[in-house]
């Protein structure tokens, strides 16, 4: 056991999937798209003299966040600049909030193997993305190419208190986080094509302690495995380091993938100063309140309410609910296989999406808007194996039609004569050959070998060719097989 607790707050930047950039009227472009510097404005070049102007979608997608995380707002909220020089930023600033964000103290709930945690929100504010640099060494040549299409891209900083405890907790806020953005429409979630950017903030302090040790800060995660496997080497790497009578120093650090480490990019001990001052080219943004109200009133329902709702209304596991309600449109898939018919079995349903659906949307890359078959379809299949009309071996046959044509499973057992055989004269008729066809297993049945009985049930199962309605074939050959005996 170690004797440190880990402490981690995230920083979060989630591109805003707006039209067009922050300032000005340049479109945003997907980044595996097109060509570079397609999307380039004089604003988002940093040319002198042109004015910044706020977009009001990237403000109204900011809020429907800040509103979902349960944000104070500020009505009045300042942009300010934040300087300093990178060749991919040609103003040689970047306009951020600081002082007055848009929005502060916020929560989101998350669920453990621990149990339930409310995740302090500390500050959600608007900012606008840089460019992009690619270094280039080819032929004794080593340059940079510099890519302006993600200039001035609207980008949303979410960040939180030090309330994370373990690699885990971390993972559930993130992917929880990011299903709240996607539910919310603003954005995608995709971390490798950068538009969801997570960076820790890691601390190691003896437990019971209050006191926070000094933390690193790790950067460029461009995957959830990245995220977890950076955050695990970085807990071990401290503990290290403090066990062995070491100090931390402050530090940003990158992960190396090819070494799975972390190594340090630059070294943080003294605090970077960004001469913020108010932009002076923009107004304060002030909102109304009608406004404000207008867009909490249209939130959707999110994804933790929903998982718990989940839970308590189909007696879901929270690990289970977790899954389903990730996408939003995976819980409507669920919640319309349930609507089906009545008394449908919620946790087979469930199982069967996260199991067989998920696996093959991985393999065929569609999305379950995408699928042939109809959430009504898999509730009645549900159905069919849970009153014994069909078995599960059949079922899974019969669900990998139902993808392949988005027939109804009432039509393809019908056509391949697959329903299950629950007539007992007919059973009764099969154990009796299986027994009469093999007298000497059955004498060594009675003899005192009673694993045969597993063998029986098989040879009958296998004249019913997988058939058989499994409980009434066992009831029946157990009828059978204490009648033979005297
Ligand atoms: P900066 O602006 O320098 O990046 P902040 O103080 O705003 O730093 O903190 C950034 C993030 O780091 C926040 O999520 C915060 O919760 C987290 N954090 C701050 N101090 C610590 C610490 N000692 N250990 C772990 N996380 C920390
Ligand atoms: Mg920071």
């Amino acid at each position: 056991m170690t004797k440190y607790q880990p402490v981690i707050g995230l920083e979060i930047h989630a591109v805003l999937e707006t039209r067009s950039k922050m300032f000005d009227d340049a479109p945003v472009v997907d980044s595996t798209h097109g060509a570079p510097n397609i999307a380039v404005s004089p604003v988002s070049a940093g040319m002198p003299g042109v004015l910044p102007v706020i977009n009001q979608r990237a403000v109204e997608y900011a809020l429907r966040v800040a509103l979902a995380l349960d944000c104070e707002i500020a009505l009045t909220s300042i942009f300010e600049r934040k300087s300093y020089f990178y060749p991919d930023l040609p103003k040689g600033y970047q306009i951020s909030q600081y002082q007055h964000p848009l929005a502060r103290n916020g929560e989101l709930t998350i669920h453990t193997s621990q149990g339930e945690q409310v995740v302090r929100i500390r500050r959600v504010h608007i900012e606008e993305d840089t460019g992009k640099l690619t270094h280039v060494e080819e032929d004794g040549e080593n340059y940079s190419l510099v890519d302006l299409n993600r200039a001035g891209v609207p980008l949303l900083e979410i960040v939180t208190e030090p309330d994370l405890h373990s690699v885990e907790a971390v993972r559930a806020y993130a992917y929880g986080l990011r299903a709240v953005l996607r539910y919310l429409g603003v954005n995608s979630g995709n971390l490798e094509k950068g538009l969801l950017r997570i960076e820790p903030n890691i601390s190691l302090r003896p437990k019971g302690s209050e006191e926070m040790g000094t933390r690193t800060e790790i950067k460029n995660l461009n995957s959830f495995r990245t995220l977890e496997r950076a955050l695990s080497y970085e807990i071990e790497r401290q503990t290290e380091v403090l066990n062995s009578g070491g100090d931390i120093r402050q530090q940003t650090l990158g992960w190396n993938e090819a070494e799975q480490v972390t190594v340090p990019q630059r070294s943080k001990e003294e605090a970077e100063d960004y001469r913020y001052f108010p932009e002076p080219d923009l107004p304060p943004l002030v909102l109304e309140q009608s406004w404000v109200d207008e867009i909490r009133a249209g939130l959707p329902e999110l994804p933790y309410t929903k998982q718990q709702r989940f839970v308590q209304q189909y007696q879901l596991k929270q690990g289970r609910a977790a899954l389903l309600v990730e996408d939003q449109a995976v819980a409507e898939f669920f919640e319309a296989a349930m609507g089906a018919a009545q008394d449908i079995e919620a946790r087979l349903v469930a199982n069967w999406i996260t199991g067989d659906l998920f696996s093959h949307m991985n393999d065929s890359g569609e999305d379950i808007e995408d699928l042939k078959l109809k959430p009504a379809n898999l509730g009645t299949l549900v159905q069919l194996v849970s009153s014994g009309e069909i078995n599960q071996p059949t079922a899974k046959g019969v669900l990998a039609e139902m993808l392949g044509s988005g027939r109804s499973p009432a039509e393809i057992i019908e056509e391949h004569g697959l329903g299950q055989i629950s007539d007992t004269g007919q059973i009764e008729a099969m154990v009796s050959e299986v027994l009469a066809a093999n007298p000497d297993e059955l004498a060594e049945y009675h003899a005192g070998k009673e694993q045969l009985a597993q063998w029986f049930f098989g040879q009958v199962m296998r004249t019913a060719q997988g058939q058989a309605n499994p409980q009434l074939l066992r009831m029946e050959l157990e009828r059978q097989l204490s009648e033979s005996k005297q």
